[in-house]
């Protein structure tokens, strides 16, 4: 521990000794997320309350030590992990929804609630708050802002930010700070609401989220659409756009991730498909039966197989099922798992798939293609094991062409999962030096002293 005895004190002091985890075996625990990387803090301590938060934060500056913000650690680009000594915030105690406002449109929630609960309480009240990570029975709100998270609705929908009004956040030196509000206009100063949504716990820490919400819509059908050929399920999504239709979901299983979900929990998928894609649909009911009409000629102008319709909210159920369970079930073939979430403008979805299969035949290696398709972020799971050095090597070499193949099909290196540690090295074939520069001057001007996340991003 590098920590002083007598800073552990005084953080046991603000938050209680029962907040604090001290031993190896539990701080472990909080060592690693949804990546492969690790780094396991000295300290783990849980807040209560802003003034907790920002007590601490005062602390970290004065004592210089880091702190890590973590949510449930369900990140795929290594945000929350310990890049050196430091504690780990962990906000999962912050997880009270405060308000929901049927009159505003809005809900004022802290950090620590999971989003698939808010999803639930919002719509047991008519309401709809549309962005869902398929991570979102474990996922919290603090960690959707922190990385504007998206999800299959985001092609209809749009992503985290877009329903973001207001932050309470601890600043890096431990003042509270409120952005934007509740109103749906807001243009007072630059927007640090924006500005903090997707900066991964580098430039504050989020204690209290306002979100606008939506009706929920009135009805909805779901499509199972299977192909015999990956590129005629590719084409058949910018076909669907091409012709107008907006689902609220369009994503993309390819055959191995048929086969890995199909083995993990049996839900009937054909295993000699090669795609299928799982299509949404929601509004008014004439609306809803008029786009699937549309887009069962498509599919079947695009040669599918065949298309099951489920309207009933099991059937749809055990459909979302088996998309969701995609990222942990494909770990069956190899231990180490290297998400990628590289994303294209949604005309080039057809070029970047046939690139993903050559890359993945290049280097002899397992990439598994699913993911929201329909707003060209797909999702290539490297799978491999990271002891096999000869086999990383290959896996290096492909994620650089990956990244290659979508920054000149113009696209951009994450859609959704933020850059964290692990896309740090790429980070200039994007931004290039000025890019990054002027990222730097902003986390210098509000952070001098490096206190929160440090070697997060660049
Ligand atoms: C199976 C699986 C499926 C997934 N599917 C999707 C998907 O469809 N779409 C998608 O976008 N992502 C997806 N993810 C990635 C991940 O779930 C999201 O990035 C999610 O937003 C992370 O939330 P978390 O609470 O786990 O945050 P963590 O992993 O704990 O932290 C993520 C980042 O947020 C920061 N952070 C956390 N809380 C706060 C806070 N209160 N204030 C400031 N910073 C904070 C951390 O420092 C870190 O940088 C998936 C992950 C898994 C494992």
């Amino acid at each position: 521990m590098e920590l002083e005895l007598n800073t552990v004190q005084q953080i046991i002091e603000i938050v209680g000794e029962d907040n604090v985890l001290t031993n190896l075996e539990e701080r472990i625990c909080y060592s690693y997320d949804g990546t492969f990387q690790r780094g396991i803090p000295e300290l783990v301590v849980f807040p209560a309350n802003t003034q907790e938060v920002a007590e601490i934060v005062k602390l970290a500056n004065k004592e210089k030590f880091p702190v890590f913000p973590r949510g449930a650690g369900t990140g795929l680009s290594g945000g929350s992990i310990p890049m050196s000594s430091g504690v780990a915030l962990v906000l999962t105690r912050m997880n009270k929804i405060k308000e929901i406002n049927s009159e505003d449109m809005l809900a004022v929630l802290e950090p620590g609630v999971i989003t698939g609960h808010f999803n639930q309480e919002v719509e047991k009240l008519g309401l709809y708050y549309p962005p869902d990570p398929a991570s979102l029975k474990t996922c919290t709100m603090g960690g959707n802002i922190a990385e504007n998270a998206g999800g299959p609705r985001a092609f209809k929908y749009g992503v985290t930010k877009d329903y973001v009004l207001g932050l309470e956040v601890v600043t890096p030196q431990g003042e509270i700070m409120h952005t934007g509000g509740r109103t749906v206009k807001n243009v007072t100063g630059y927007d640090l609401t924006r500005l903090l949504t997707g900066s991964e716990g580098t430039l504050g820490i989020i204690t209290e989220i306002t979100v606008r919400l939506l009706p929920k819509p009135k009805e909805i059908r779901t499509a199972l659409v299977i192909f015999d050929k990956l590129e005629d399920a590719a084409s058949s999504v910018t076909a669907i756009i091409r012709n107008g239709v907006i689902p609220a979901t369009l994503e993309l299983m390819d055959q191995i991730a048929i086969k890995c979900v199909e083995n993990f929990n049996h839900l009937g998928l054909p295993l000699d498909a090669e795609a299928v894609l799982l299509i949404e649909v929601d509004g008014g009911k004439n609306q809803v039966e008029e786009d699937i009409i549309s887009i069962e000629e498509i599919c079947q102008n695009h040669h599918c197989r065949k298309i099951h319709i489920a309207s009933l909210a099991e059937e749809r159920e055990k459909l979302w099922k088996a998309r969701r369970a995609v990222s942990s079930a494909i770990v069956q073939l190899k231990p180490t798992k290297i998400s990628e979430d590289a994303t294209v403008p949604r005309s080039k979805i057809p070029e970047m798939v046939k690139r993903l299969r050559e890359i993945a035949s290049k280097y002899n290696l397992h990439i598994p293609v699913f993911g929201h398709a329909g707003d060209g972020n797909l999702h290539p799971n490297i799978l491999a094991d990271k002891n096999n050095k000869e086999e990383m090597e290959r896996v290096q070499k492909a994620v650089d062409e990956i990244f290659h193949a979508a920054l000149e099909l113009r696209g951009t290196l994450s859609g959704e999962h933020g850059i964290g540690i692990m896309k740090k090295p790429y980070l200039q074939w994007e931004l290039g030096e000025v890019g990054i520069e002027y990222l730097r001057a902003i986390k210098r001007a509000v952070d001098p002293n490096n206190i929160l996340n440090p070697g997060k991003v660049f």
